[in-house]
């Protein structure tokens, strides 16, 4: 079945700003909350939220199959669910929908009243109930990075790194939309040249600059998905900032890997957008050498091409932009790392988050983390307001964001915003 909501001559009938992320091609999907309190799946054109449950309820959905409140539930996990041809139906019919030559939702303003709001009218939910969050670690650059760091400049990348797609089982309970402040957190750590251990707030606090991929119910337990098949279980993709205390990381990893140094917070952009959208923007990844084994091999165009920027904001000053990557320096693909998570026999939900593994590319200014933009510490970053920073201060703001353009169209995801706050300590 075409794509033809990624049409890229089309025009909407809803103003769309020349930069905006969120043009008539994009149609990503999340959950907001209305000003009159109530709670609905929608879309986003412009600056326009678009309410699809009151689309369905009015019937703009006839003929493609849904349950009669697809729309209607403060989660996208059903309609994920449903499978990427119901995706694909319903991004194609939005796009007809909201196509500036067709007058049937444009010339119908009492439709138009209740279906369309003003963005800065609406608060943004999680878009998924997210079951399980694996977070990979995925970048070359940013594995030999803290391999030099942490442990030995000559042997910086494991052995295994390269045949493995190395991730982690994570927590969901703390993952939150962009806007949630996030507090500093407290920790156990192994001051420097010290032998006991102290109890306190953490004191090198990071971000680590992360894509994340939604997937769908995708095999039954002791199946495994093929890697040639795996984009069909991938329903979109979030930014991720993947909140780091690199202290606590550093005392605690050893030997089963990131505990609380990782768990406190994972904060994401609200709008899920869509595989489907991301389309014209498929390029090669890094070649893989040595070859993977069989069952991770690939072949054709599996990296996206998406710019990544994350700014910093110190307390009442103005963003300084910090790092600036893109998606496309990821080793291994989200194809070859969730045919590597199933091929066990894992299990794998609808509404499952798969985090890349911090983003960092070739170029210092492009490392996705403070711990590899200021090496450790030793080189802090000077910002526009004339203060330095090592890691990340309290009531900084950390905002990424991310998009893909080409010569017509640019598809972006907004972004993910949040503040750390002092640590909190209940007496
Ligand atoms: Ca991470």
């Amino acid at each position: 079945m075409p794509i033809t909501a990624n049409n890229p001559n089309r025009k909407s009938w809803i103003d769309v700003q020349k930069d905006s992320d969120f043009p008539i091609q994009n149609i990503p999907f999340g959950v907001f909350l209305t000003k009159d309190d109530i709670i609905t799946i929608g879309t986003r054109i412009g600056n326009c939220a678009i309410d699809l449950g009151a689309m369905q309820q009015l019937n703009y959905f006839e003929g493609i199959e849904l349950t009669d409140d697809m729309f209607m539930q403060d989660t996208l996990n059903d309609f994920i669910s449903d499978g990427k041809k119901t995706w694909r139906l319903v991004r194609n019919r939005i796009g007809d929908l909201f196509d500036s030559e067709n007058p049937k939702l444009r010339d119908n303003k009492a439709h138009r009243d209740i279906i369309i709001f003003d963005i800065n009218e609406v608060e943004m939910q999680l878009p998924v109930l997210i079951g399980d969050y694996t977070d990979f670690y995925s970048s070359k650059e940013h594995a030999t990075n803290v391999g030099k760091m942490f442990r030995d400049p000559e042997n910086a990348l494991l052995p295994n790194w390269l045949h493995i797609p190395v991730g982690y089982h994570g927590r969901s309970s703390t993952i939150v939309p962009s806007g949630i402040p996030v507090h500093r957190p407290m920790g156990q750590t192994l001051p420097n040249g010290d032998t006991q251990p102290v109890f306190g707030p953490s004191r090198l606090v990071d971000f680590e600059l992360e894509t994340a991929f939604i997937t769908t119910d995708a095999n039954i337990m002791g199946e495994n998905i093929p890697v040639t098949e795996a984009e069909d279980y991938i329903f979109g993709m979030v930014l991720l900032n993947d909140w780091s205390a690199r202290d606590m990381q550093k005392w605690e990893y050893v030997p089963l890997g990131p505990f609380l140094a990782k768990n406190f917070a994972s904060s994401i952009s609200p709008w899920i957008v869509t595989m489907d959208a991301l389309e014209p923007f498929r390029t090669k990844g890094p070649k893989q050498e040595p070859a993977p084994l069989p069952y991770l091999q690939q072949k054709g165009k599996h990296a996206y091409d998406i710019s990544l920027e994350v700014y910093l904001t110190p307390n009442n000053g103005e963003p300084d932009l910090v790092s600036k990557s893109n998606f496309k320096y990821m080793y291994w693909s989200m194809a070859q790392q969730l045919a590597h998570h199933t091929s066990n026999g894992c299990k794998v939900n609808s509404g499952d988050m798969m985090g890349s593994g911090t983003i960092s590319g070739p170029t210092p200014e492009s490392f996705g983390s403070m711990l590899e933009l200021t090496w450790g510490g030793k080189n802090p970053i000077k910002l526009s307001n004339g203060t330095e920073r090592k890691f990340i201060d309290d009531n900084d703001t950390i905002t990424m964001k991310g998009y893909c353009k080409n010569s017509q169209i640019r598809i972006g995801f907004g972004e993910v915003s949040s503040k750390l706050l002092p640590s909190f300590v209940r007496k």
